[in-house]
């Protein structure tokens, strides 16, 4: 019992119910049984003076009469006064007259002798009608008797089993107490009348001498034998029937059991254990009880049985030693109880239990083969060496073998892979291996784990095909690593290979940008723009050889992996095959496009040693190649914005430009025919402490990167123009060329901020030329020829510089309001010598002039290609050859040094 209230419950009621069967009565038989049982037990023989006088058998048939003359008894009385007893009790009835007037005086007569020792005659009582139970009827000797000896009542009375067990010892007549004649000849006092003193049946009839009436009255028992002794004179013959049932000893003659009650008197009378101290023992009982209860069954069993021994043992012990009579059928009822109620307690708890887990272990089952059946992957039952003892019907679909045949398989008929270590134990875990089905192995998710609680070796695998998965999951891969529009693999895939690069195995990485791509897309639409760059993109992949790799890395910009190369040469030959095909006319939506493309080469580990640094290294190579006169172009650091050198080059110059520690110096420009100066071109210098001088063609690009442009173009323009004005008052009539940034073409604002510059310094604005390049008018020619428009509208002519190194078509050209080409000198450098140069030179002069164009031949070092191109109808030069650009100062002294005697005030084209 779990609960302490239960408990309480459970004892209080047991002690209450052994208190009223004690009350009741209900326990009295067992306490008999137990106390006879007792008494039986401790039964012995005593040290008695008593001595019966038997009326048996013998003297019966001595006599041979029945009943015998009073006479016969006067004369025992005789013979017993002679031996001086202490004394006599006749357990003979005198209460009425016999028939034999003469002998009841002879026995009158004997009483009535004087006798030192005392005589005790029987009463008795009895009710006055069977019916009522109050009046009492008092028998007693003759009075002629009882004037003369003492008068004992003799009334023995049966418990409701039939036996007699105890007697009362003084009865109360009202007028007169009266005692019993065992009290009398014990004289004992101190009696309480009424009160049934036990009766103590320990003491063994055979510790009484018995002698026969007979052999007393005819003189054979000697006198010697009588004396002192308590002599009590009775029936004993069986055929008087004066026998009185009793326990232990089953039946006394009355005589016996009279001397019984005067041994016990004698000895002590056994008390009783008052009735509480039995219900206290209930009480102890149960509460030892409670403390076993709760340790289960076998406690509880121990429990009892010590109780039901100890209790019996404590009574005789008690009975034995301490003449105490303690009643224990009460407390080894409670005993009983408890073993009984804590048993169905304890039973009903454990029946309980077992009910419910065989409910929970049911419905287990019940989810479990249903899991088992309606799982859609693959369930296998192993057992210890791998054979599939069980599975489920998506085990057999899977592996497309019937369940029946699948159940008795080896593991590794199936799962060959996970089961490779043929003799070690399956490992448990998760698996992705391949499962042998009908169709062919298929990759498989396996989970394996053992079964909780089996110490056989099950365990089970769950099976998973994922192939599917592995589909998807490859599908997606594709779709993040290549490029949806032309199938190619993408910057994410580029990355992933570059990260693979070992620095043992050269590799290169090219930077493919197209070259008027972004036209088509503009001007034709992005349908057509697309369909090209699935053309090119296909185009490059058939192209190139399987160790090449291309990736489309968004735009117009291509990218090609060289895994593996033997020189740069083999590079800059791929670069151009690579250009050249590209250069192939494509067609889209019905038109034929012709496309150009620049490519950047960085070198892996020379330029970079990992993927993001080369693509950057390739990323400024290809922009070198757009701006230089090749196609393809190698890395150089000086060319990259990003080195540590150009990093510091940016903020040395932003101090330069702002304390004003640029100089601009000046390169003059001849008519050739004449040979007359006719204009310079201001080219900006910068001396700085610790990179020393550092060239435009490195500090330009770098500026251009920033908005230190706009303050580099502004110092030069002012200081020009500053310098200008000076010449101009000496009277040296120049034109006055400026270099402008590509960047500054899209910026509306700063092209209005240099035409006022312009007008506010008062220098006539047909004198200042401001150079532009080709690549200036790639990215937004629209708003570039709007802005270049505006600047033509205030007089300021345009120059276009470095011409032919740029892919504008001269009929693209014409569309500028431009007043001077400026001949690249690349193709004036083997003008002598080269034919398709002069050629390209030639066919210049001939477009340019037919727009109206004044031609300026860059780079002219020596007097050979000045004479060839003035032959040619060139009409400016600028190079080495006439002058290096230099200070304002040193140019005047130059300017006055060269200047023809006849001086020429007019400038060239106006
Ligand atoms: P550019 O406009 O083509 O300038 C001419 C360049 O050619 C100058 O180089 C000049 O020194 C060089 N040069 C002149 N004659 C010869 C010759 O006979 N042979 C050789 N090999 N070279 C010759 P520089 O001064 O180093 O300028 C390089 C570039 O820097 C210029 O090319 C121009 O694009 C840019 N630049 C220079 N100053 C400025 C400026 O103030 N603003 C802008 N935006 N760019 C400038
Ligand atoms: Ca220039
Ligand atoms: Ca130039």
């Amino acid at each position: 019992m779990r609960k302490p209230w239960r408990r309480l419950l459970a004892g209080g009621a047991i002690v209450i119910l052994t208190g009223l069967a004690g009350l009741t009565g209900l326990l009295a038989p067992a306490d008999r049984l137990a106390g006879d049982w007792r008494t039986a037990l401790l039964a012995h023989e005593v040290q008695s003076d008593v001595l019966i006088v038997a009326i048996d058998a013998q003297s019966l048939r001595s006599l041979n009469t029945w009943p015998w003359s009073r006479g016969v008894h006067a004369r025992l009385l005789d013979r017993l006064d002679t031996a001086d007893p202490h004394a006599v009790f006749l357990d003979i009835d005198f209460s009425l007259p016999s028939e034999d007037a003469a002998a009841d005086r002879a026995l009158a007569a004997s009483v009535a002798r004087p006798r030192r020792h005392t005589l005790v005659l029987p009463a008795f009582w009895q009710y006055a009608s069977a019916a009522s139970s109050t009046g009492r009827l008092l028998t007693e000797p003759l009075p002629v008797l009882r004037e003369h000896a003492r008068t004992g009542l003799v009334n023995l009375f049966p418990a409701p089993d039939g036996l007699v067990r105890d007697a009362v010892h003084v009865e109360d007549f009202g007028r007169r107490e009266y005692r019993s004649s065992a009290a009398i000849l014990a004289g004992q006092e101190g009696l309480r009348p009424g009160v049934a003193y036990p009766i103590d049946f320990r003491i063994d009839p055979a510790s009484f001498e018995y002698v026969s009436y007979a052999d007393v009255l005819s003189g054979h028992v000697p006198a010697e034998r009588i004396r002192d002794r308590t002599v009590l004179v009775g029936a004993t013959a069986v055929e008087l029937g004066d026998t009185v049932p009793v326990p232990v000893h089953r039946a006394v003659p009355g005589v016996t059991l009279q001397a019984m009650l005067y041994e016990t008197l004698r000895r002590g009378i056994p008390h009783a254990v008052p009735a509480h101290f039995g219900w206290l023992l209930c009480l102890g009982v149960v509460i030892t009880w409670w403390r076993f209860e709760r340790r289960g069954g076998r406690a509880q069993l121990v429990f009892a049985l010590g109780t039901l021994t100890l209790l019996p043992v404590l009574s005789l012990y008690l009975h034995g030693v301490h003449d105490l009579l303690l009643d224990v059928a009460a407390p080894m009822l409670a005993a009983l109880l408890c073993l009984i109620t804590g048993l169905l307690v304890n039973a009903d708890r454990q029946a309980w239990s077992a009910m419910l887990a065989a409910l929970r272990l049911r419905r287990q089952q019940a989810l479990m083969s249903g899991l088992f059946s309606a799982s859609i992957d693959g369930i296998l039952v192993l057992d210890a060496s791998r054979r599939i003892v069980d599975c489920n019907d998506a085990a057999a679909k899977l592996f497309g073998i019937d369940r029946e045949q699948l159940i008795g398989y080896s593991l590794d008929m199936v799962l060959p892979v996970l089961s490779a270590e043929a003799h070690a134990p399956l490992r448990p875990g998760r698996f992705e291996v391949p499962g042998l089905t009908r169709g062919g192995p298929v990759p498989m998710e396996v989970s394996v784990s053992r079964v909780a609680g089996d110490d056989t070796g099950l365990m089970t695998a769950i099976v998973r095909d994922v192939s599917e998965r592995h589909r998807q999951h490859a599908a997606l891969r594709h779709q993040a690593t290549h490029d949806p529009l032309t199938g190619l693999p993408n910057r994410v895939l580029l990355n992933e290979l570059l990260d693979t690069l070992s620095a043992d195995v050269p590799a290169a990485l090219f930077m493919l940008d197209l070259d008027g791509f972004k036209q088509v897309n503009d001007t034709l639409g992005h349908g057509i723009g697309d369909e090209v760059l699935r053309a090119l993109g296909e185009r490059l992949r058939e192209s190139l050889s399987e160790e090449l790799q291309v990736f489309r890395l968004g735009g117009d910009e291509f990218a090609v992996l060289v895994s593996c190369y033997r020189s740069r040469a083999q590079l800059l030959r791929l670069a151009d095959r690579i250009i050249e095909r590209i250069r192939e006319p494509v067609t889209a939506g019905g038109h034929r496009l012709e496309l150009g493309g620049s490519i950047g080469i960085a070198i892996f580990p020379e330029h970079a040693d990992n993927g993001p640094a080369l693509m950057q290294c390739a990323d400024v190579a290809m922009y070198t190649a757009k701006s230089g006169h090749h196609h393809s172009a190698f890395y150089d650091a000086t060319r990259d914005h990003n080195t540590l050198r150009n990093l510091k080059m940016a903020a040395s110059l932003r101090a330069a430009i702002e304390e004003g520690r640029l100089h601009v110096v000046y390169q003059p420009k001849l008519r050739l025919a004449d040979r007359v100066c006719c204009g310079v071109e201001a080219l900006v210098r910068w001396h700085d402490p610790e990179l020393g001088n550092v060239s435009p063609a490195e500090f330009v690009p770098l500026a251009e990167g920033s908005d230190l442009i706009a303050h580099l173009t502004r110092f030069t323009l002012q200081q020009a123009i500053r310098d200008h004005a000076e010449w101009a008052q000496q009277g040296m009539a120049l034109d006055l060329a400026v270099n402008l940034s590509a960047r500054h073409l899209g910026d509306a604002a700063f092209m209005s901020e240099l035409v006022e510059l312009v007008a506010d310094r008062g220098i006539p604005p047909e004198r200042l030329e401001l150079e532009i390049t080709e690549t200036a008018l790639m990215d937004d020619p629209e708003r570039v020829l709007a802005v270049l428009a505006s600047v033509a509208g205030q007089g300021i002519r345009l120059a276009m510089d470095d011409f032919g190194t740029g892919f504008s078509s001269l009929a693209y050209l014409k569309h500028l309001n431009l007043h001077t080409l400026k001949i690249d000198r690349c193709f004036i450098r083997d003008i002598e010598h080269n034919v398709s140069d002069r050629k390209i030179v030639e066919s210049t002069l001939l477009m340019a002039h037919s727009l109206d164009l004044v031609v300026v031949a860059e780079g002219i070092e020596n007097e050979a290609q000045a004479t060839l191109l003035d032959q040619l109808g060139c009409e400016v030069g600028q190079g080495y050859a006439f002058a290096r650009p230099m200070p304002a100062d040193e140019f005047v002294e130059w300017y006055h040094a060269h200047q023809p005697s006849r001086p020429q005030l007019r400038s060239v084209g106006a």
